[in-house]
Order: structure tokens, then sequence, then C-alpha cells
């Protein structure tokens, strides 16, 4: 006989379910939070700062934001009634350990996507069921999952534009979780946050970071209504100006620490389009955007090597040109190329850099300078706010032409016409590049190509007051070129 509905209700009471938090750090349309609590159980939240040599450790700029959404989190979690449990280690046993000291018969999370994590989560659900313990997975961060859109022949998509399409033409948000009204935890054991060393000290680099950022998911939901209000209408055409304050969302780091869904940020942008939105086509080059998020977690799930490997092997043969002290001026932002030295400035300032940057600097550095596409991840890795495993590594092979439907090898960004035609106020280096500020818009791109006496007025002394260019312009794109002729060579 099938129990009653009230039967299964009195028999889940007082069931415990523990909700092991990662990349979803939210509690509002957090899908396994809300199945835990729709099964009339108490919730436990816990966040495990992971130690684990199948995974990544965290960049400075990330260590720097999860310290912050956490202790957001905690607030949040605290006003109903709960306790977010923090504990680090290695997962395999700090989760178990969980599972035992807050007495759950359950324990659910998101799924993520990278191969280590899919292989301990998958060891650890396999554990969990031959102990009798409930273990199930729900998509807390994307749209839909990376196997959800297959093209006619079958496998994933590798170009955007199709895939694009498909999510289009299908995709419909279903309605959000709501957040739990109730949460439990308390006397659970855990570890302080403070306690953990996430803030850097010694120095203190991050003071810039606070001016711009508010980390946690009342931060998140700001950001998008504060974009629906003023960004949205202009996306289309502002999306590629860094000296506009509003052009881009800067959404990324809340949706690379899941403060935010993104299909929380589509059903609001669908909303408008509904509702006689007139900007129709900024909305949809917008939500355009947020699927090239969705494209990068298709390719890191089908290619788990990714972040390391080139996506398009014929790279390996790539005649790269490491070269530390040139690395490290590009690290600095000491190239001598303005759009540069003012996007590696913003990053290290604030902790992000405009799309349109990413892509030139990325392109100096794995063109005209020949140094691996690797080390300029690595370099975001760290200095990134919004650092992401899927959209880093799927932005730098894009640029640097060994991805999935990526821009050729043979397209080399100027940096001098990228600034004139996307800085046009200058306004971007200007603030990034102070010791420029004196210069005509003429030559804010090119100071070299200033005559003298206006160098002087402005007070800039080139190789003095501002690097020399750290190659010609022609003379790095040649060598670029000549680069990808060898590769082909070698292949024929
Ligand atoms: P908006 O223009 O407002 O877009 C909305 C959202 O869409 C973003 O928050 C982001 O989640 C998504 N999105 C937009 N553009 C892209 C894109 N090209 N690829 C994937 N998702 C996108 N994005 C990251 O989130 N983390 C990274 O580590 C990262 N590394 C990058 C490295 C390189 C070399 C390049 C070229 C791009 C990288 N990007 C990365 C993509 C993009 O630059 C950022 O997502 C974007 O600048 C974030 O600003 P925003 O939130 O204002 O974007």
């Amino acid at each position: 006989m099938m129990p009653t509905k009230e039967a299964v209700l009195a028999d889940t009471e007082h069931e415990t379910v523990l909700v092991w938090l990662r990349r979803d750090l939210r509690l509002v349309d957090q899908a396994a939070i809300a199945a835990a609590a729709s099964r009339g159980a108490k919730v436990v939240c816990a966040y495990v700062l992971e130690e684990h040599d199948a995974l990544r450790p965290l960049g400075g700029a990330s260590r720097w934001w999860l310290d912050k959404s956490l202790k957001s989190l905690r607030a949040d979690i605290s006003d109903l009634g709960g306790k977010l449990v923090c504990r680090r280690g290695n997962p395999e046993t700090v989760i178990p350990a969980l599972v035992k000291d807050s007495g759950a018969t359950a324990i659910f999370w998101g799924r993520r996507y990278g191969q280590g994590e899919r292989d301990i989560d998958a060891g650890l659900k396999s554990r969990f069921k031959d102990e009798g313990i409930e273990a199930e997975s729900f998509n807390t961060t994307l749209l839909t999952e990376p196997w959800s859109y297959e093209t006619t022949s079958g496998g994933y998509y590798k170009v955007f534009t199709p895939y694009w399409k498909a999510v289009k033409a299908s995709y419909d948000a279903p309605d959000a979780h709501k957040a739990p009204k109730r949460l439990h935890g308390q006397g659970i054991d855990g570890d302080r946050i403070e306690d953990w060393g996430l803030h850097p000290e010694n120095p203190d680099w991050s003071t810039g970071f606070e001016e711009l950022w508010e980390p946690g998911e009342t931060g998140a939901k700001r950001a998008l209504d504060a974009f629906l209000e003023d960004g949205l209408r202009t996306y289309k055409d502002s999306r590629n100006r860094p000296d506009l304050e509003n052009g881009t969302s800067r959404l990324s780091p809340h949706l690379s620490f899941g403060e935010i869904s993104p299909a929380q940020i589509w059903r609001s942008v669908r909303s408008k389009i509904s509702h006689g939105f007139k900007q129709e086509d900024s909305a949809w080059t917008f939500l355009s955007e947020v699927v090239w998020r969705e494209f990068s977690y298709v390719l890191l799930y089908y290619n788990p090597e990714m972040g390391w490997k080139n996506y398009n092997t014929k790279f390996d043969k790539m005649p790269w040109r490491s070269n530390a002290s040139r690395l490290e001026l590009w690290q600095s932002g000491k190239t001598g190329y303005p759009i540069v030295d003012a996007g590696m400035r913003q990053l290290w300032h604030v902790g992000w850099m405009h799309n349109r940057v990413r892509m030139i600097v990325a392109s100096l550095l794995t063109k005209h300078l020949l140094i691996p596409w690797q080390d300029g991840e690595d370099w975001f890795w760290d200095t990134l706010v919004d650092a992401d495993p899927a959209s880093n590594a799927a932005g730098w092979q894009w640029t640097a032409g060994s991805g999935a439907d990526a821009s050729p090898y043979f397209r080399v960004f100027n940096p001098i016409t990228q600034g004139q035609k996307f800085d046009q106020t200058g306004g971007y280096v200007r603030k990034w590049c102070p010791e420029l500020k004196g210069l005509p818009d003429k030559y804010l791109h090119e100071p070299w190509a200033a005559p003298a006496d206006i160098l002087k007025k402005a007070g800039v002394k080139l190789g003095e007051t501002y690097p020399d260019a750290i190659i010609e312009h022609s003379k790095g794109r040649e060598r670029a070129l000549d680069a990808w002729e060898q590769l082909k060579e070698k292949q024929d």
C-alpha cells in the first residue's frame, strides 16, 4: 500500500538534509536547498574550503571574493535561524564527517563540471550509496546541462552560433525556486571564516576591490537591477566600450560564485522583452553573452583538459617563445601599448578587466610576444575575481587561436587601432595610465608618434615616465604570422 502524503511528511519531519554549497553561494533559486526544504527536512548548509590534489587552488582575487561572499551568506543563513557550517580539507574525508556530525540521512549538492570535481563527487556519491545515505545532485549553476543540446549529426556543439540559436529557440527558464523559510545547523562545529586567511594581508593589495564590488547574493541582485535599469538598453553598442562605467553588467564574479543563477538573469531579461522592451536587440545580445558562458561549460565538460591543453592539438607544435621578463612587463602593465597597460592595471587594481580589453591583452601576449596562452590564463586565474575554469580557458584558447570556434591565429589584434576604435574618448587609458593623461587623443594610443613638443607639454618622457613599446606592432605581427606559417608547415 502506498503511504499517505501525511505519513511521508511525518517520516521526514525530523530528517536532516545536508546541502553542500560550492560555486552556488545563494539561497534564492538554489535547486539543492529548495529540494531539501520541500521535503520538510531540517536543512543544514555547509561550505568546504577544499584541499585536494585533483583541484586547482583558487587564485588570490577569488579568495578575496570568497571571503566576502561566505560572510554575506553566513549572515543570510543566520537570519533564517541556521548556521553556515564551514570546514576545510580534503572533501573525501570532510564531507562524510559533516554528514555524520549533522546526523544527515541525505546530502544534496549542485553539479560541477571540471574533471577533478566530477571524480570527487562521483566517488562520494557511490560511497554514500553503499552506506545507505541518499546523495543527489542538481543543476545550480547553468541554464541547461552541458549535455542538453546535441547537433543534428549527434555530439556536442563546437561552434557558438548554432548553439546559441538552439538555446534561443527552445530554452524557457522554469519558475524560480523560492528561498527556504528556515535553516538549521546551530551546534554543529565549524571553522571561523576569519581564520582561513582568505583576505590578503602584508600587503593587503585588495583595497581597490572594495570600491567596485559588493560580493554576496544581495550585491548580485543589486548589480542585476542596476544593469536592467541603466545598462541593458544600450548594451549592444556600449558593450565594447571600456571607457563607459555601465557598458556591461559586471555580473561575472557574481555568476562565477553562483550568487545569482543564470536563470534569474534570463527570466528578468525575457520578462522585459515580453513586456515590449524597445531595445529588444540589445536584450538578446546580452542573453547571447550569458550563453557564451554556457558554451564554455559545454566545451569544458567534453574537454576536461581544456584549462592547460590545446583544444586544437595542431597548436602543440607552435614555436612559442617563453620569456619571463616580457611576461612580467605584460603582467605589470608596462608593455608601452596604452590600451594593454590600462587593461592590465585595471585587472590588478579591481580584479576585473573589460571583455574587449581581455581580448586585446591576450592577443598581444600570444601573438606579438608568442608567449604560451597558458601563462596568461594562469595570471588571469590568480588576479580575476571572476576567474572561472570554463570561461577563462575558453577565452584564452579563443584568442590564441587554439580553441573551439576560435579567432583564427592570423587575426592579430592591432593594439593601436583597437584602442582608437574602442576607447575613443581616451577615458579608459587616462584613468589607468594617468602618466599619459596630458596627451591629445590623437596620440594617446601611440605616444611614440607624438612630436617632441607635444610629449614635453604632456610631461611624457618615453622610456622614463612611460615605457617604450615592448615590440613594434608590425614586427610583432610579422613574427606571429611567421610562427603560424611554421606551424602549418609542420602539419604538412
Ligand atoms: P557582460 O557583457 O555583462 O556579460 C554578461 C555575462 O555573460 C558575464 O557576466 C559572463 O558570465 C557572460 N559572458 C560574457 N562574455 C562572455 C564570454 N566571452 N565568455 C564567457 N562568458 C561570457 N569570463 C569569466 O566569467 N571568467 C573568466 O575567467 C574569464 N576569462 C576570460 C579570459 C579571456 C582571455 C577572455 C577574452 C574572456 C574571458 N572571460 C571570462 C569572458 C568575459 O571577458 C567576461 O565574462 C566579461 O568581461 C565579464 O564582464 P560582465 O559581467 O560585465 O559581462
